[in-house]
């Protein structure tokens, strides 16, 4: 299992790992799933943002990005790797602020702003399956490689802080659990990344309890 070390949000070691990552996508927006990307699967904080590789594959996985324009050379993984990790890093960061009710960076929105601002594509209005059906349709960015990567995930970071709820931003329950989630729920009152994970682990823990304490007395 991969071990990392990590003392807060801004540093970290990342270490040699061959397993293959797990991805979690319980955030019910694309940019808390990217924020998702470090967490605690088994009790120690894991990365699954490890190679350039995994960047691919989570992009795929969120039906965010595929394609040859997504990758870079060989020469260029390393930084290309950093420059993504450190974008999550903030925008963990971020994501925590929020939290705890503080307002966003200006220096983040900075970084989201100038990922943005060197996207280069077009838009068409394009008739839909009816007269009256129109669809604003974007063509491929021109952007390529690491570019390509941080516009996109900077989008969406952008789309979570235009469009989203903030009261709806949720950190799981669960204990040792960092996974973060945006409560789309009817009463908004999901408190768990998972029913079946941590749900279930909180009630067994419950149970457990209430039965040492029956013991007890
Ligand atoms: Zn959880």
């Amino acid at each position: 299992m991969l071990k990392l070390v990590k003392n807060n949000f801004n540093g970290y070691i990342l270490p040699v790992s061959t397993s293959s990552p797990e991805f979690v996508f319980l955030g019910e927006h694309p940019a808390l799933d990217f924020a998702n990307t470090l967490y605690a699967p088994h009790g120690e904080l894991a990365d699954q943002l490890r190679s350039w590789a995994d960047i691919i594959e989570w992009l795929h996985q969120a039906k965010l990005g595929d394609g040859a324009a997504l990758e870079v050379s060989k020469s260029g993984a390393k930084a290309a790797l950093e420059a993504v990790v450190a974008l999550r890093v903030a925008w963990v960061k971020q994501v925590m602020g929020m939290l705890a009710g503080k307002p966003i960076s200006r220096d983040f929105l900075r970084m989201v702003n100038a990922a943005l601002e060197k996207d280069r594509f077009s838009e068409a209005v394009a008739t839909g399956n009816s007269e009256a059906h129109f669809a604003l349709v974007r063509s491929a960015s021109e952007l390529r490689g690491v570019d390509a990567v941080l516009a996109i995930l900077s989008r969406q970071i952008a789309d979570f802080l235009t469009g989203c709820n903030h009261e709806y931003l949720r950190q799981c329950a669960g204990h040792g659990c960092v996974l973060f989630f945006y409560d789309t729920t009817k009463n908004h009152r999901r408190q768990w990344c998972s029913a079946a994970a941590c749900g279930n682990r909180h009630k067994v823990a419950a149970f457990r309890e209430r039965q040492a304490r029956r013991k007890d007395g």
